[in-house]
């Protein structure tokens, strides 16, 4: 049996910045006062449950290769999928871990073969506004979706779906 190599953390601390944490009161997109310099938590082990039950989709083995660990892809992906109705496509939740990495050539390959999937990705950015968009290609399993999205007034990017 092929078991998924065990990944961890290691320096990576880029959802301490990405995410809010109730507790501390810290909102997403604040570096965490507690990252320690070169990563890691500085109150690891005292540290608050939201941060304990956390991890990402790399983390769990879900999205990329090895070498794609949040701090250097620069994109933390969530391991929630939303589905709003039944037949929609996934929505896939992903966090710009610095301004402009979803836009860099690693960050638009990863987009371009979650979105082939016929995922729906919406990117939550620090330095965008509106701070949803979402990025689909236009299948037919995404398109009523899309449409509906901007019905309610999010901004939606559509992109064509490449051999
Ligand atoms: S983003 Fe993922 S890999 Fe990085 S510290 Fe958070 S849970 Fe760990
Ligand atoms: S308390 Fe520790 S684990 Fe939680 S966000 Fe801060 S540095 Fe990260």
């Amino acid at each position: 049996m092929n078991a998924i190599a065990k990944r961890s953390c290691g320096e990576c601390s880029a959802c301490c910045y990405t995410h809010g944490v109730k507790e501390l009161n810290k909102d997403n997109f604040i570096q965490c006062q507690y990252t320690r310099g070169g990563g890691g938590c500085g109150i690891y082990g005292i540290h608050p449950k939201s941060c304990r039950v956390y991890s990402c989709s790399w983390l769990d083995g879900v999205v990329g290769a090895p070498e794609d660990r949040p701090d250097k892809l620069g994109l933390v992906i969530g391991v929630q999928r939303w589905q709003y109705r039944l037949g929609d496509p996934e929505v896939t939740l992903v966090f710009e871990a610095w301004p402009g990495a979803f836009d860099t050539e690693r960050g638009q390959l990863f987009a371009h073969t979650q979105m082939q999937q016929g995922a729906v990705l919406c990117v939550m950015s620090k330095e965008k506004l509106p701070r949803f968009s979402y990025y689909l290609y236009r299948l037919s399993t995404t398109e009523a979706y899309g449409l509906r999205l901007e019905e309610k007034g999010y901004l939606v990017y559509w992109r064509e779906p490449q051999d």
